[in-house]
């Protein structure tokens, strides 16, 4: 017998499959999708392999067949199916078979530890104490009477456990086992159930029309052409307990279920809901946890213990073999994208995933991206919309936005709007919590002398220093670099050193000052550390233990406070200039999601838009809470410009230590692409042209078809990454 391995070593020369013979002994324990180990290259070096195919022959010469060394689990890593994701991944992200494999496989997998040493007594129990007392009359024997005795007390428990109890029980354990009395053994471990509290929410909902409606729509398109779903509902209009009821229904079906949540929504409020209606049939699992802890959630999937698993982008690669339905909330997310290779899109894999398995795909937001929303119109995917709140006196908010130029204008320097003021004077007078958004932590934007115009920047990075308050520190965002606050211009000696913009810490500085009897609570990823401390402060402010919290996008995600009547956006802008195609796409959706944080429970909610570009048509757009207006301008602007979605395009990061490396590259490899079939634009410097003493600089290419870019780029990638790399410059090619 033979086997094709892929080795787990990543690199573009040996990103193909060697053939090993496999020896008689191991023959009945190697299949598809295993590790093995085996020997490579010169020498006595042992690799990880993984087996994707096994074979009666080979075409190697038998002189030059080695053999496989070993097998370390009893259980295959991959699935057929993920295997065959994996071989897609590699084409459509750039990358080796061997990255798209460790992407995939289990972590934890390398340490893992799902058995156990355990213990156990297994004559008659009666006996057991007789037979103590029988061992404790002779004097070699008491070692034996004290374990016996203490295993009577405490029952079956690991070995290591017995061993820390009875000092120097080595031996008795060996002599018992062998009279008999004792049985040593592998027992699994598995994570423990999830539960959380139950609240006051039931099961016995009866979905709306509305709802119906969708789940019908569903119903049909998975029994039909069986394209992906899109829900587009407003926050509260009722997705979750949708994606619940199908889920219900796929699992009845003998099938299972994965949910894709953003990893910052994975609070205890909402898996408790799928907890609670799933109980042990569902698992959570996310990057808080511990290896094992991950492990032993995929061992569970695996073995069919659980049929429903709830986590981030990485869940999607469960190893179930009866795949009914992949749901991923908040499609529009950007953390389904990987930032490490390969940076797979987990939307468009979950799509790939469904189509191989004819599992159905849910994708479900309040704000779908523009990308999906054209699809949709090209009737591409399936579409359904829910345009109500599902529970009885909760409305839409009424968004208000106020200009900021105006302030200025009557002399108002303060961050907050008049209209920002009073309404939370009057929420802080009637009992009633606000919360306040801002899109940067720390202090202040930027810190520059009044003097000269010198703006304080990092040495490693092409960023501006942001000035925390806490510690009287400049830090760096990118690289995380910090220097004391200057007291003078380094240029011109200069006093007058001004902080502008606006963080997190000013605007709680700035309540502080305005409604000094206000409580306040920031959340951002200074106050947010370890793994509860998230959810910590949204406890706190849940129970009511403060007015206001401020915070970062953190606090723009699923929380429900019903107490929550007032939400102000204290500057929508700042998504608006990042230099992206999609910044108005990103402001549009962080308004709106935003703002569905207000008026949750019964009591009405209002939201107050801080700008300065009010006629912003993406502001305006999310003020009048107008879902289709925004979208079809947008799409309109995409295809003037020829953005995605409406052309394909591919993004070439170039990136290296050695500036001009990185532009001779730069251009060689838009030379390389350049073609009757693709568009180039650029080289030019990323919007951000330096982070941690790399320079960064981008190509951008147009193809008129999607087969035909990628091949383009594919072709200009494998050809040109080692001879880049050897200069020292990266390659780093995105289909967006
Ligand atoms: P979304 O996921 O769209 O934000 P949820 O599913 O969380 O919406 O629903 C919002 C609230 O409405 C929840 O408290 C939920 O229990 C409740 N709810 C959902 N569907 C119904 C229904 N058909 N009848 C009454 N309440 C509902
Ligand atoms: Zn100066
Ligand atoms: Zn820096």
């Amino acid at each position: 017998m033979f086997v094709q391995v892929i080795l787990s070593v990543s690199h573009m020369d040996i990103d193909r499959v060697f053939d090993y013979s496999v020896p008689k002994e191991l023959e009945s324990f190697v299949k598809v999708g295993m590790r093995v180990r085996v020997p490579f290259g010169r020498g006595t070096a042992s690799n990880e392999g993984y087996v994707v195919r096994i074979m009666e022959s080979t075409d190697v010469p038998m002189d030059k067949i080695k053999y496989i060394e070993s097998v370390p689990d009893d259980f295959p890593v991959f699935t057929e199916t993920l295997l065959s994701l994996a071989q897609w991944m590699r084409q459509r992200y750039f990358a080796t078979l061997s990255m798209c494999l460790k992407t995939i496989m289990p972590s934890g997998i390398k340490d893992r530890t799902d058995y156990y040493i355990n213990v156990k007594y297994i004559r008659p129990t009666e006996k057991a104490a007789e037979t103590a007392e029988v061992y404790s009359m002779d004097k070699r024997k008491q070692k034996r009477a004290e374990i016996l005795r203490y295993i009577l007390n405490i029952g079956d428990m690991p070995l290591s456990q017995l061993k820390k109890a009875v000092c120097g029980s080595e031996y008795a354990i060996k002599a018992l086992r062998d009279e008999g009395c004792l049985e040593v053994y592998n027992k699994k471990l598995l994570a423990e159930p999830y539960c959380a509290a139950l609240d006051e929410e039931s099961a016995d909902i009866t979905l709306n029309t509305e709802q119906q409606a969708v789940m019908d729509i569903w119903d049909r398109e998975r029994n039909a052409l069986n394209r992906p779903v899109l829900i587009h509902g407003i926050t509260g209009s009722g997705k979750t307990e949708l994606y619940i009821r199908m889920i219900e229904k796929v699992i009845a079906e003998g099938k299972q279920a994965i949910v894709l949540v953003p990893e910052i929504s994975l609070t205890p409020m909402m898996t408790g809901r799928f907890m609670r209606r799933f109980g042990s049939k569902a698992a959570v699992t996310h990057s808080r946890m511990n290896y094992r802890e991950r492990f032993n959630c995929w061992k569970r999937a695996q073995e069919g213990e659980v049929s429903v698993v709830i986590g981030p982008r990485s869940a999607l690669f469960m190893p179930f073999d009866r795949l009914g339905i992949v749901i991923i909330d908040e499609e529009h997310e950007k953390s389904y994208i990987s930032e490490t290779a390969p940076a797979y899109d987990a939307v468009e894999t979950a799509e790939k995933l469904c189509a191989v398995t004819g599992a159905s795909l849910v994708m479900g937001s309040a704000t779908p991206s523009v990308k999906s929303m054209y699809r949709a119109k090209t009737g591409e995917i399936c579409y359904a919309s829910l345009d109500k709140r599902a529970k009885e006196g909760s409305a839409e908010p009424d968004i208000e936005i106020t200009d900021m130029r105006r302030e200025l204008e009557d002399g108002n320097r303060s961050m907050f709007s008049r209209a920002l003021y009073k309404a939370v004077e009057k929420n802080l007078k009637s009992g009633r919590q606000t919360m306040l958004f801002i899109n940067r932590r720390g202090y202040s934007t930027f810190v520059s002398c009044r003097s000269c115009g010198y703006v304080m920047k990092c040495g490693h990075c092409d960023v501006s220093y942001k000035y925390h308050a806490v510690n009287g520190k400049l830090v760096c965002h990118y690289c995380g670099e910090n220097v004391d606050r200057p007291k003078i211009c380094p240029v011109c000696g200069s006093k007058r050193i001004r902080y502008f913009g606006a963080g997190t810490q000013k605007v709680e500085e700035e309540i502080k000052k305005l409604f000094p009897s206000a409580r306040v609570l920031r959340m951002d990823s200074d106050t947010v550390s370890g793994k509860n401390g998230y959810a910590e402060i949204l406890g706190k402010f849940g129970k009511g233990e403060a007015d206001i919290l401020v915070g970062t996008q953190m606090i723009a995600k699923g929380h429900d406070f019903p107490n929550v009547t007032l939400v102000g956006v204290m500057a929508a802008d700042m998504l608006l200039n990042t230099g992206e195609y999609d910044g108005a796409e990103r402001t549009y959706q962080l308004i709106t999601q935003v703002a569905g944080r207000a008026g949750r429970g019964s009591l009405p909610g209002k939201v107050i838009v801080q700008t300065y570009s009010p006629e912003n048509p993406a502001i305006q757009a999310a003020a009048e809470g107008d879902r289709t207006k925004f979208y079809e301008n947008e799409i309109e602007y995409r295809k003037q410009m020829g953005y995605p979605p409406c052309l394909d395009c591919a993004r070439i990061e170039i990136t290296g230590p050695d500036e001009r490396a990185v532009i001779v590259c730069a251009n060689e490899a838009a030379e390389r692409l350049r073609s009757d079939e693709v568009d180039v634009l650029g080289p030019v410097p990323q919007y951000i042209s330096k982070i941690k003493d790399e320079y960064r600089w981008q190509i951008t290419a147009k193809g008129k078809s999607f087969e035909e870019l990628k091949k383009s780029v594919s072709d200009m990638y494998f050809e040109k990454r080692q001879s880049f790399e050897a200069m020292g410059v990266y390659i780093n090619p995105r289909i967006i």
